[in-house]
């Protein structure tokens, strides 16, 4: 198959390595030389632009940071959708509004290009290993048709519903992840304020009743995990940046169905203020930082 993917960051880059690796012709772009860099290290063919990209392709995957990339992306008279040939299948994974992901599955729909929205969960270690989670948002139809790709990319294929239904899903999953890594570092920085060893500590916890993703798989102490981003100086992961748009995400949802969601609020108050204190970039498990002492 001819995938053209489109975004190689810290989880496209990867995503994008997979499909190569499992014999798809990709032709990848990134706005950023070093993204486009990286993957043609490893093979993977490079397009000059994301309209040469998408020439020929029978599948698109995009992986794009926010709602407005994604727009400017697809819509519009210079719009990927104006150059994508009809019957395309698109696979848009970035996490973004439900109501930008309907907005696109429309406008593909009127030049009959399929678009489903089937954003990620799995960190960049899920990307890495191809153990991702889907959430799908599309119809029946055309998650079937992308699933031979998604499989290469995932481990775990949800159908969450119709347009924008993954994206749905996917920011109540991240309204819970960023409450569980604050609690998480709360509960660790109590116990090492008391002496405790925060190695014991993690695995205490992580087999007790207060057990969790973030003990699993991306303790946010430096030096508890090998491979967590807290352990590689909060670098590559998932940023705090994009942790706080999820967050706002899901606050803007609340309020259009006015669902309680206190702790979900006051999570996206914590990664504001920890990104104000200028840890944007940093991955979203160093929100640790606002509760341990310093030094
Ligand atoms: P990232 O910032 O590392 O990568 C995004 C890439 O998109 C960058 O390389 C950027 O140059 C590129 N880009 C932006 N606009 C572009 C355009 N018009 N054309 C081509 N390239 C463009 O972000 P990431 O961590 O890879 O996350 C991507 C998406 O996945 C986000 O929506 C994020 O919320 C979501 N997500 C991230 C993780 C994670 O652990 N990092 C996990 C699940 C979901």
């Amino acid at each position: 198959m001819k995938i053209a993917f489109i975004g190689l960051g810290n989880m496209g880059g990867p995503m994008a390595l997979n499909l190569h690796k499992a014999g798809h012709t990709v032709a990848a772009f990134d706005l950023s030389a070093a993204a486009c860099e990286t993957l043609r290290a490893q093979g993977v063919a490079i397009a000059e632009s994301a309209a040469q990209a998408v020439q020929g392709a029978d599948v698109v995957v995009s992986m794009l940071p926010a709602s407005q990339h994604v727009e400017s992306l697809y819509l519009g008279e210079q719009g990927l959708l104006a150059k994508i040939a009809p019957g395309t299948l698109v696979i848009d994974s970035s996490t973004i509004a439900a109501a930008t992901s309907r907005k696109v599955a429309e406008a593909g729909a009127a030049r009959g290009i399929a678009v489903i929205d089937a954003p990620v969960s799995g960190g960049t270690g899920g990307a890495i290993a191809g153990t991702l989670t889907f959430m799908v948002g599309g119809s029946e139809a055309d998650l079937e048709r992308a699933r031979p790709v998604l499989e290469k990319m995932g481990a775990n294929i949800f159908h969450a519903g119709a347009a924008g239904a993954g994206q749905t899903a996917k920011i109540c999953n991240n309204m819970l992840l960023g409450i569980l890594m604050i609690g998480t570092s709360e509960a660790i920085a109590l116990g090492v304020a008391n002496g405790l060893d925060p190695k014991v500590l993690s695995e205490i916890m992580r087999r007790s009743s207060g057990g969790n993703w973030a003990l699993e798989k991306y303790n946010p102490l430096p030096g508890v995990m090998e491979n967590a981003p807290a352990s590689k100086g909060y670098a590559g992961g998932f940023g705090t940046d994009l942790m706080l748009k999820d967050l706002g995400l899901a606050q803007e949802n609340a309020m259009a169905v006015k669902a309680a969601t206190p702790l979900g609020g006051m999570a996206r108050s914590l990664y504001a203020a920890h990104s104000l204190a200028g840890h944007g970039a940093l991955d979203f498990s160093s929100v640790i930082k606002l509760v341990q002492k310093a030094g």
